[in-house]
């Protein structure tokens, strides 16, 4: 479709992100009456108390009309004394911590920030949808390094996961490169990146004089041994990361969108130069529950993740039983899953007739690679649901699959 006959309206920046897929499979959904584990959503909300702490502060004319421009002081001082207690990073409450409109708007003003026209930005794909769009929209070309599944066997115990190659990172590295764009825990592969992994980020970064943005939404959502570590943590990153955070994963209000920057007063204040000209501020009310919310007792916190986890093991024993072969996730809610033991190959194929064939709805993992055929055997199923909602979709899966 043109305007005028000559130009098409969309611009090129843009031109490649046509409508996502989660409308098209949400609509499935509907129109076939089948439980969607497509997007990754809660269907219950948070804190009964959290929910009454938002209710207070719009009743009590908290957030009402535009709160200041960094987020109200009572959750920045709650975001540095959460990045305190977790991990021991202290962060300036009024210099070093920055309230956005969710963590989306987190990653496209830090991108619009510190990326100029040109500059190669380094992903870890499969990746989060909005990351591609966000580079485009600040003119960076993005540069996409592939987690790869793995498999071994120890103790007569089959491990799978997506693994990132540090020697394809290091190639990737240009002098063009401006900045690593890292999502641990990571979505949608459920891998937690270790240690090591970390380390040799780290190394890299500095050795190259990398800017770093992390996105760490799902950093309360590890599973069984593994743990979240900041990358910020790791010797000569404090100076150089900008480390997401957001409250609609760790809380289940994903519709108040509540995110956050941390960083150092230079890189915070970059972030906020493009962030005051997207929304300004956002979500008024909101910030003064969150600000409670992430002073809940570590009692919550283990709650959260040891329901996740049974969540996770009813939909990956599902899974398996069916056919599927399951990576199990260390982190966050979803479950990635290579449907070829199936005799399946194309996971969009696929997933545009599971809904008829099983009643349940998912997602291909081609949809976030520039690789697509890295990623065509793969399919995404999401476990932020009620118990209930999961042993059915497990039971359908089974029926259509399992003979
Ligand atoms: C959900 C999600 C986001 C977006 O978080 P909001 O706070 O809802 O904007 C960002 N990154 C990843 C990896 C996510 O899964």
């Amino acid at each position: 479709m043109t305007s005028n006959g000559r130009r098409p309206l969309l611009n090129r920046r843009l031109a490649e992100f046509g409508t996502t897929i989660f409308a098209e499979m949400s609509a499935l959904a509907l129109s076939t009456g089948s439980i969607n584990l497509g997007q990754g959503f809660p269907d219950t909300d948070g804190p009964e108390e959290i929910r009454e702490a938002a209710v207070r502060a719009l009743r009590d004319g908290r957030g009402n009309q535009y709160p200041p421009g960094p987020g109200v002081p009572e959750l920045r001082t709650a975001i540095a004394a959460h990045q305190k207690h977790r991990y021991g990073l202290a962060y300036d409450p009024d210099r070093e911590v920055l309230v956005t409109a969710g963590a989306t708007e987190a990653i496209a003003a830090s991108l619009l920030a510190l990326v100029e026209p040109g500059d190669e930005v380094i992903a870890l794909e499969p990746y989060y949808d909005s990351y591609a769009a966000s580079i485009a929209m600040a003119g960076g070309t993005r540069i996409p390094v592939t987690l790869r599944p793995h498999e071994e066997t120890r103790d007569g115990v089959t491990h799978r996961r997506f693994r990132l190659d540090l020697d394809e990172l290091r190639d990737a590295v240009t002098d063009n490169t401006r900045l690593l764009l890292v999502n641990t825990p990571h979505n949608p592969t459920g891998t937690v990146l270790t240690r090591e992994e970390l380390g040799e980020i780290a190394k890299l970064a500095v050795e190259r004089d990398l800017l770093v943005i992390t996105d760490e939404v799902y950093e309360h959502l590890v599973f069984d041994e593994a743990e979240h570590l900041p990358l910020a943590s790791f010797p000569g990153m404090r100076e150089r990361t900008v480390t997401i955070g957001s409250a609609g994963k760790t809380f289940s209000f994903t519709g108040w969108k509540v995110g956050w920057v941390t960083g150092t007063p230079d890189l915070v204040t970059a972030v906020r130069s493009a962030k005051q000209f997207l929304t300004y501020v956002a979500s008024g009310p909101f910030q003064y529950a969150v600000a409670e919310a992430l002073a809940l007792p570590d009692t919550y916190f283990a709650a959260f993740r040891a329901d996740m986890l049974a969540k996770r093991d009813v939909l990956a024993a599902g899974l398996t039983e069916a056919g599927f072969k399951v990576f199990q996730p260390a982190g966050t809610y979803f479950i990635t899953t290579d449907i070829r033991p199936l005799g399946e190959s194309d996971g969009f194929a696929f997933c545009r007739a599971l809904p008829e064939r099983a009643g349940v709805v998912a997602i291909p993992n081609a949809v976030f690679y520039d690789h697509r055929e890295a990623g065509a055997p793969f399919v995404r199923f999401a476990f932020c649901k009620r118990t209930e909602v999961l042993v059915d979709a497990a039971e359908r899966l089974r029926k259509a699959f399992a003979h």
